[in-house]
């Protein structure tokens, strides 16, 4: 594996131990992260009180973290500031009003983010995944992405997206009542298909990790290069995955209608 050469100003920070950084493989002294970007967990703080996590890990129980979960055995201070312009587009992007939102029988069914850079986005959803794999936080000790792993590290290290199908990623966000909450990110199945969902700030990003195609209810409504992002919005005090499903094909109808009427 060849390891990057990057300022000197890196090995300059006095005093710290060095150690591998995951994404350049040099010995640096690393920094310590959020692996959920921070303004993600200061959106859950400004709504009230320090944000509680839950973990799914067992006998790992709810605490409030009053600012996020970190780690400090990732990165470098370079290749920080290189996911940093992701992190930043990721929620200057995700945490605005959406341009337009998608209203079906008096319900709020979607919303869109209009103009999306698909490449800066979809580098963002790749890397907090990444980073959750790679960390040692118990919090995020369930993202293990076997087969998959190698194959994310090269994708994130070479600023490639990748196609849309690639680890495609679905945006799902949580609306009413207590919708804010952090999980720890949980593996599911949906049409047969395995993805990894990550919480954040009442977004559930589900990033397939799965050789297998999306499905086709999925597809049409995944993160693309075509500049509209759709977001499901799932009402919790509705049940779960049928609505979302039903949800989902009133979408891809009604975009697919816009589609064909703008071209
Ligand atoms: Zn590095």
């Amino acid at each position: 594996m060849m390891a990057s050469v990057g300022p000197a100003s890196d090995t300059a920070v006095a005093g710290l131990p060095l150690s591998n950084c995951k994404l350049c493989l040099s010995d640096r002294p690393l920094v310590k992260s959020h692996i959920i970007p921070e303004p993600f967990w200061k959106l859950l703080k400004s709504e009230g009180e320090t944000p509680l996590l839950h973990s799914t890990i067992p006998g790992d129980h709810a605490k409030r973290a009053p600012i996020g979960v970190y780690d400090k055995g990732i990165l470098c201070q370079s290749c920080d500031g290189r996911l940093g312009v992701w992190d930043d587009y990721g929620h200057k992007t995700l945490l605005r009003d959406f341009d337009e939102v998608c209203v079906y029988e008096g319900k709020r069914l979607a919303g869109i983010f209009d103009n999306i850079d698909y490449k800066k986005l979809k580098l963002f959803f790749l890397s907090i995944l990444w980073r959750a794999s790679v960390g040692s936080q118990a919090f995020f000790n369930r993202v293990e992405l076997g087969e998959h792993q190698n194959r994310l590290y090269e994708m994130i290290r070479s600023e490639d997206p990748g196609d849309p199908d690639e680890f495609a990623v679905n945006l799902l966000k949580l609306e009413g009542g207590q919708s804010r909450i952090i999980l720890s990110p949980a593996r599911t199945c949906i049409e047969n298909v395995n993805y990894f969902k990550l919480y954040m700030g009442g977004y559930v990003a589900h990033i397939k990790v799965d050789k297998r195609p999306t499905g086709k209810r999925l597809r049409e409504v995944a993160l693309q290069p075509d500049g509209a992002l759709y977001v499901i919005l799932q009402d919790l005090r509705e049940s779960g995955e049928f609505e979302v499903m039903k949800r989902i094909v009133i979408i891809s109808a009604e975009k697919k209608r816009k589609n064909s009427l703008s071209e």
